[in-house]
Formats: C-alpha cells, structure tokens, sequence
C-alpha cells in the first residue's frame, strides 16, 4: 500500500488575503508535512459577526492571484457551493478518504479557541493540527505549545507547530485602511491592484 497523500487545508474569510496568510501558507507548504495544499474560503464565517461585504467570486479570485506562487497549492470553492455556515468539521467530512491524511493549519486565535468550534472532538478525529504564530514575537510560543498539550490530553489530537517569521497584519486592518484610502503595504501588489479595479471596501 502507498503511503496516504497528506492534504494541507487553510480556511479562513480571506477578506482580502494578505501577506501574512502567503506567509503562513508558504511556511505550510515548504515544511515537508504536506502533499499538496488546499485554500478554502469560507461561506459565512460561522465564529464571526463580520460578513464578508465582498462577493464570493470576489474573494475566490483575491485568494487566486495571492496564492498563485505557492507550489501545490490550489483554491477550493468547497465551502462556497456548499453555502450555508461553513463549519470546518462538514469540510473535514467531505475532503476524508481512506487514502488521505488531512493536515489544516490554524493561525494563533483560531488554535486558542479551536476547542470551542461545532464538533470540536470530531475535527481532532479527522485531521491532524497544524498551527503558525501570528504574532512578531516569539513569546506567543510557550502558549500556544500549551493549548495544544492540552488538545493533545483531553482529545488524543494530532497538532504539530510550523515554523514562520510572522507578520503582524490582519484583514480587519486592512479593510480599515481600504476604506480611509490607504494603500495597504501588507497585501500582494496583484491583489491590491484587483481591489482598486473592482472598487472593493470603500
Ligand atoms: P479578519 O481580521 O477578517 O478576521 P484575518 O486576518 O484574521 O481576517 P482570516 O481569514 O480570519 O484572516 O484567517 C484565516 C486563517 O489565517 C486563520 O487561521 C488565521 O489565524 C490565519 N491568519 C490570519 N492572519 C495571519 C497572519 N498574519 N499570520 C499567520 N496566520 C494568519
Ligand atoms: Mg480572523
């Protein structure tokens, strides 16, 4: 028998993608824990308040054009056909086979809270935990090894830590940048240049 082709899942909103997800997802793809790497955009959030104002077609092709240089990476409109909340245990569920080792990465807030997602201990089940610091510092570490100690206690998870200069950006900021007209310097140029063309969060 082969061995199981390891699939790297990064969800998220992705409104807009910026530096610091193709910073996290190139650290994911080069670490030698994947095969291949997913990108999927979620529907609706369901952890969040924020509804992403932009199209869903919008937010596929930003996640297109910022992701475009990362070696087996490819975006996957999973959640979007789907539609509904994307809860990340149905997207789990569907991407499972016999022949595949699911690994999805988590920034640090999603890793912190992770326990709190609809079927938390079905998610431990299905893939293994891959996390990234958002953070500059490296003090952020001795945290987030504990939380995942932890997971590793009360849920038999798989967590392992991927090593990556964080950049401190989130989407948030720069949405609030877009909408004072303030070129954002953590952003792709390429998909800078779609926001402006397409007139997005102004
Ligand atoms: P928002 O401010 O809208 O929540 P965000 O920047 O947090 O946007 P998301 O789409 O919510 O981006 O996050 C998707 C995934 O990327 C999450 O796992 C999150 O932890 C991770 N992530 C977000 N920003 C960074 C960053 N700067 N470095 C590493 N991981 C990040
Ligand atoms: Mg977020």
């Amino acid at each position: 028998m082969s061995a199981p082709e390891r699939i790297g899942i990064y969800g998220g909103t992705f409104s807009p993608p910026h530096c610091g997800h193709v910073r996290a997802a190139e650290a994911f793809a080069a670490s030698g824990c994947i095969d291949r790497l997913m990108i999927i955009p979620s529907f609706l959030p369901p952890h969040k308040d924020y509804r992403p104002e932009v199209s869903t077609e919008d937010r596929l092709h930003m996640c297109e054009i910022a992701f475009s240089g990362i070696p087996g990476a490819e975006i996957s409109d999973i959640e979007i056909r789907r539609g509904g909340r994307s809860y990340t245990v149905d997207t789990l569920r569907a991407l499972s086979a016999p022949d595949r080792e699911l690994v999805m990465l988590c920034g640090t807030d999603m890793l912190m809270t992770l326990d709190s997602w609809y079927r938390a201990d079905e998610i431990f089940r299905l893939c293994t935990v891959a996390y990234v610091r958002r953070e500059n510092s490296a003090e952020v570490l001795p945290l987030l090894r504990a939380r995942a100690d932890l997971y590793r206690e009360k849920y038999g998870a798989r967590i392992i830590e991927i090593e990556s200069d964080a950049l401190e950006i989130s989407s948030t900021e720069i949405r609030r940048e877009l909408s004072h007209n303030v070129a954002p310097s953590l952003i792709p140029r390429e998909v800078y240049e779609y926001i402006q063309k397409r007139g997005l969060y102004r």
